[in-house]
């Protein structure tokens, strides 16, 4: 059974300097995620600690953290079937040159940290990321038109 889910995606540095934002959008928004909330925010330490608090004791950490900080992020909030895993799936693995085509790191970056895109790898995980990111009032939810297709029995 799908559950309708929300989870968070981070558009990062590289995609913000490589003018790809939009690029980034439309495969969700073609997929048929529903965009929930969206700003742009720089990001300090404190919360990217927290983020990326599972890699503190990697080598790269300090370099993770300052790519991080090199521009503002766009942050958003998606919702549909099954939506951390789906996300996961279109966004593809974290090294780009193993990534399946198709996906967004497959298809549009080369190196790490400079994948493009976070995005949340579990349920639990979602709730606490979009809670860091995102106010309450910040988030939408809402009818459209095409939820049928997208939510529910899809006819
Ligand atoms: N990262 C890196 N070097 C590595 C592994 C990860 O720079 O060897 C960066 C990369 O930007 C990655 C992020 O740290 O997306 C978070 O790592 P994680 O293992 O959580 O991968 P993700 O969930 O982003 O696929
Ligand atoms: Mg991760």
């Amino acid at each position: 059974m799908a559950d309708i889910q929300k989870t968070l995606v981070l558009i990062k540095p590289d995609a913000i300097q490589r003018e790809l934002v939009g690029r980034v959008v439309v495969r969700f928004e073609e997929k048929g995620l529903k965009l929930c909330a969206m700003k742009m925010t720089h990001l300090d330490e404190v919360t990217l600690t927290e983020h990326y608090g599972h890699l503190k004791e990697k080598p790269f950490f300090p370099s993770l953290l300052q790519f991080m900080m090199q521009t503002p992020i766009v942050a958003m909030v998606l919702e549909g079937l099954d939506a951390v895993d789906t996300v996961r799936a279109i966004v593809g693995s974290t090294n780009p040159r193993v990534a399946d085509a198709g996906t967004i790191r497959a298809d549009l970056s080369m190196n790490v940290p400079s994948n493009m895109v976070h995005a949340s790898d579990s349920v639990e995980a979602a709730v606490a990321e979009i809670n860091r990111f995102f106010k309450p009032e910040e988030v939408f939810n809402y009818e459209k038109f095409t939820d049928k297709y997208h939510f529910g029995e899809g006819i």
